[in-house]
């Protein structure tokens, strides 16, 4: 029983989202200013990625996209769209396979794949790296500063958005979670698959509209932490 208590004490530490126990793990900035960072993980998905550029686009509001190398050879001209329309570009790891966390050469790989993939379709070699289901354990945290990435977390804006309740549900708990230099994670894609994700989208008009009523304003997450987006552009 106490193995048990320790391997689960373990796991969220190495798991949880605000978890520091192996090495600094930002979720948020230190801010008193109502600001906070929307990101998009898993995509580029169509048609949802698309829709969810349209909205941000009506709204002008920037956003971070922690993208899937494979998703983004998948859909080239959306990530590329992803950058032309100001957003920032972020890596979330070549294939999004948990297997590949089992050591730090395979999940480094992961790292620089992923880097490379999204640097040949967008021009852009981006900086800031979402480990997939933010695992960072010690070996994982290790390895992504040996890449010279910037690890980022966030706070997910609804623990149950992998099963796409209604929009409003989504808007209603991201809205709770909101504080100043909030880190605030949503899916547009899921790992490498894609799949639905409607529900997801349809809440981020909504979001920003609420959140605009609370005062809020939104950047992105290297403006947000005072990190560099992408490696300096090599000629
Ligand atoms: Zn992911």
């Amino acid at each position: 029983m106490a193995l048990v208590s320790a391997g689960v004490a373990l796991a969220r530490a190495g798991l949880g989202p605000t978890s520091q126990v192996f090495g600094r793990f930002p979720y948020r900035a230190e801010t008193t200013e109502p600001t906070v960072a929307l990101t998009f993980d898993d995509g580029p998905n169509e048609p949802w990625t698309s829709q969810l550029l349209d909205t941000l686009a009506d709204r002008d509001v920037p956003a971070t996209f922690f993208q899937v190398g494979r998703c983004a050879r998948r859909y080239p001209d959306v990530t590329r769209r992803v950058v032309a329309e100001g957003h920032v570009l972020g890596n979330h790891s070549e294939s999004h396979a948990f297997t590949r966390y089992a050591t730090d050469p395979a999940q480094r790989r992961e790292v620089e794949q992923g880097r490379a993939t999204l640097h040949e379709v967008s021009g852009r070699e981006p900086l800031l790296y979402r480990p997939p289901w933010l695992c960072h354990w010690p070996w994982v945290l290790r390895g992504i500063s040996r890449t010279g990435s910037q690890v980022v977390s966030g706070t997910f804006a609804h623990p149950l958005e992998l099963l796409q309740p209604r929009p409003e549900v989504l808007v209603a708990g991201a809205v709770r979670r909101a504080r100043p230099g909030a880190v605030l994670i949503l899916h547009d894609g899921r790992e490498a698959r894609g799949g639905y994700r409607g529900s997801s989208v349809g809440a981020v008009g909504g979001l920003i509209d609420r959140l605009r009523d609370r005062g809020y304003s939104f950047t992105t997450v290297d403006r947000l932490l005072g990190v560099p987006a992408y490696a300096p552009a090599t000629t």
